[in-house]
Formats: C-alpha cells, structure tokens, sequence
C-alpha cells in the first residue's frame, strides 16, 4: 500500500524547529510512510520584499534564502541516498504564488522543474485594496493590518483569497511544474481568533468551483493538510469540509500533508485521511 506525506519542510525553513530532516523521515517510516516529499518554501522574489507592507520579520524568515538552494538539493540527495530501501523521497518545493511576481515565479519554476518533483503551489500572501502585500498566515495582528476592514465583512476576504488561488492555477507555470493546491483554506487559519463564520458563501463555492474545474484539466491534486487542525485558532483541516465534499463529486485526487516543520508533526491526522476512502 502507498502511504504518502506529501507535505513537507526540512531542518534549513528558518522558521521551522530546526530538528533534523533524517529525524524526520525515520518517524515517517516508523508510521509505515512509503513516500516522503520535501516540499521546502522555495525563496521569494526579490523584488517582492519591496511591496511587502506587513512585519519585516515574516518575509525574513518565510522561505529558503536563494543561496541555501544548492544546500537544499545536497541535503535532499544524501537523504534518497540514505534511506533509498527504506523510503522514496522526493524533493521539491512550496512555491509561494504572488499577484504580479509571475513571470519570477515561472522562471524559477522553470530552472528547478528537471531536479524536482511533487512541487506545491500555495498562497500566503495577499495584496490588499491599497496595494500592499500581507502574509494571511503569520499572525493575527498582521491579517488584521492588511485586511482589517474586510474581517468584518469576510466573505470579501475569502473572496480575494480564491480569486489568488485561481490565478495562482490558471497561470501556465510549464508541463508538470506544479502537481499540487497547498491547504485551499489556508485563509481560515484565524478564524476562531476573530470568531469568523465557519461556511464559504455561494460565491466563494463558484469560484471553488472555477478553481477545481482547472484543477481538473491540468491534473492537480489537493493537499489534504493536517496542520490546521492543530493551529490554536483554526482547529480544522484544510481545505476543510465544502471544498473536500465539491472535490470528492468531481473525482479530483487528495493527497495527504502533514506540512511537518518538526519532527512530532509528521504525518500527524493521517487517520483522517482514511476517512475519505471510507465513505
Ligand atoms: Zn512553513
Ligand atoms: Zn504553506
């Protein structure tokens, strides 16, 4: 049986626990995981820190820095070395997808696309109504500086959230550059901190739809992502129960992430999982 945790960070995400990758992978092969993706976060545009509105201290410690990326791959190399009868591992990357940094974002793709596999693309961050950028995962105070006046009226907020999501998979990033949607709720990370409503309205459900639809076409799967699940203010799995529900009748592929960033976190909720094929 293939057991897979598709949804990975290593010892060099600065801010990650710093614990060891091969820590790691042994408690994924303890669990009886036959498949392990590093997915890092791969480094921001540089221009992209110019339009970045939000706490310095956030995109400082976001992603890889672009000279850790040799690192990155010798690292990912010399664990398929180690473990190769134990475990497939893969390496790739969390790509970050940026209003307005495409054409940085598909060269980069382009460059590591032969050397990697399993690449995810997420959004972390969102340009508000001024033009500045914030990251919606970081912390409250930060999604309350970017877009206070859409928590009030949050539908709006999940609406610019989805409307990212679908560029982010509408855009043509090369042949099998991307195989998968990061945690399509991640805007949701807070909503117990603000005490949001739980349920995306009709209109975020049709761009769902739209997401899913192209999705489909260019054969992405879906990261069913544990992690929320034990975030203080989220307490739910991403994408959580509408998108999974909408995903399941159109036949399109989950795959599981525990997101780990230490080594107590892998491959944490697998059980839930399960549930899909059991319904
Ligand atoms: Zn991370
Ligand atoms: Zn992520």
């Amino acid at each position: 049986m293939i057991k897979i945790d598709g949804h990975t960070h290593t010892e060099l995400c600065p801010h990650g626990t710093g614990e060891k990758t091969s820590l790691m992978i042994e408690r994924a092969i303890r669990l009886g995981f036959t498949e392990y993706h590093l997915t890092e976060h791969a480094p921001l545009p540089v221009g992209f820190l110019a339009n970045y509105a939000g706490d310095p201290e956030n995109v400082k410690t976001a992603s890889l820095s672009w000279d850790q990326l040799d690192d990155y791959f010798a690292l990912g190399r010399r664990l398929q070395r180690k473990y190769h009868d134990r475990i497939k591992i893969t390496v790739g990357f969390e790509v970050d997808y940026l209003e307005d940094y495409e054409e940085d974002i598909r060269a980069f793709l382009q460059k590591v696309a032969p050397q990697t596999a399993n690449n995810i693309i997420s959004v972390h961050y969102l340009k508000n109504s001024a033009g500045g950028y914030y990251g919606i995962d970081y912390s409250p105070a930060e999604l309350k500086a970017g877009f206070g006046d859409e928590l009030t009226d949050v539908q709006q907020l999940y609406q610019r959230y989805f409307r990212a999501v679908l560029a982010s998979v509408q855009a043509d990033w090369g042949a099998k550059a991307i195989a998968k949607i990061g945690h399509m709720s991640l805007i949701k990370k807070y909503q117990d901190y603000f005490g949001l409503p739980t349920d995306f309205s009709q209109i975020n459900m049709n761009l769902v739809g739209q997401i899913l639809e192209v999705a489909q076409q260019k054969k992405l799967k879906l990261d069913f992502n544990s992690a929320g699940l034990y975030k203080p203010y989220c307490n739910d799995l991403y994408p959580g129960r509408q998108i999974i529900a909408q995903a399941r009748q159109l036949g399109i592929p989950f795959e599981f992430g525990s997101d780990a960033h230490g080594v107590s976190e892998v491959g944490r909720g697998y059980h839930l999982f399960e549930y899909l094929d059991k319904n």
